[in-house]
């Protein structure tokens, strides 16, 4: 079975300043993939990649073993694409309701939308705050409303950029359970998050970034104690 996501030898240039250099990583169905590394490492710049933002000078991102390097934002959300954002760009006029159907109809289950979003507020506890403006809602409920809301493209490839920034530890914690079960279910979960305990818990694979390149990936446990990670964490 291919695997959900593979990106190979992308590079992506700013000018003379290479975000990214001859990157390759892989996310499988049903895993939590992390990706962490020192702030300007290019993690950001590789979901933008991945999710058709921003084209790569070079490489190529295949998605269940399509090539999508050239297909557009839209088309790979219809092939179960979807993420959030660094900085949280919920709609904040729309209701939580509203920002989630909005996203279940750029999905595959498109047709569905309305069921597919009931089940979802239902399924993250979101009854409460269903009606309310986006941009009412605490930063913790909020990063929540986002990945409802990439949810309900009901996708087969979810990439989540520091979704527990801002959540306190009680809602850390139910967090990684929720994105446990949201593996279980099939999808592959790219996760970039500074928290590392909350990497270390739950990611089956971790890639590390640094400067534009990738400098370690395996398990957790490896990871941990890889002295090149070591050193580019603490800047040695
Ligand atoms: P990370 O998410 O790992 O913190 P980013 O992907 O945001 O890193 O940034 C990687 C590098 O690319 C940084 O040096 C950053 O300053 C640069 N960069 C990111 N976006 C842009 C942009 N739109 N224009 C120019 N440089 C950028
Ligand atoms: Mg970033």
């Amino acid at each position: 079975m291919p695997s959900q996501l593979e990106v190979s030898g992308v590079t992506v240039s700013f000018g003379g300043h290479r975000a990214l250099d001859d990157v390759a990583l892989s996310a499988e169905a049903g895993q939590i993939t992390g990706l962490i590394g020192p702030n300007g490492a290019g993690k950001s710049t590789l979901f933008d990649v991945v999710t058709g933002l921003r084209k790569p000078v070079s490489g190529r991102v295949v998605m269940d073993g399509h090539d999508v390097t050239r297909s557009g934002p839209a088309k790979r959300a219809r092939r179960g694409l979807a993420r959030t954002f660094q900085r949280l760009e919920l709609f904040g006029r729309l209701s939580v309701r509203d920002n989630l159907l909005v996203a279940a109809e750029l999905g595959p289950h498109r047709r569905n939308a309305a069921t597919v979003v009931d089940e979802i507020i239902e399924r993250l506890g979101l009854a409460a705050v269903a009606e309310e403006s986006a941009d009412e809602l605490p930063t913790g409920i909020a990063r929540l409303v986002e990945v409802a809301r990439a949810l309900a493209v009901k996708p087969s490839l979810l990439l989540l950029d520091e979704p527990a920034a801002g959540q306190d530890p009680e809602e850390t914690e139910r967090f990684a359970t929720l994105l446990r079960t949201i593996a279980d279910r099939g999808a592959a979960i790219l996760l970039v998050e500074h928290d590392m305990e909350l990497v270390m818990a739950v990611c089956d694979q971790v890639f590390v970034l640094d400067l534009g390149k990738i400098i370690a990936s395996g398990p957790p446990e490896v990871i941990r104690r890889d002295q090149k990670v070591l050193a580019a964490y603490l800047g040695a």
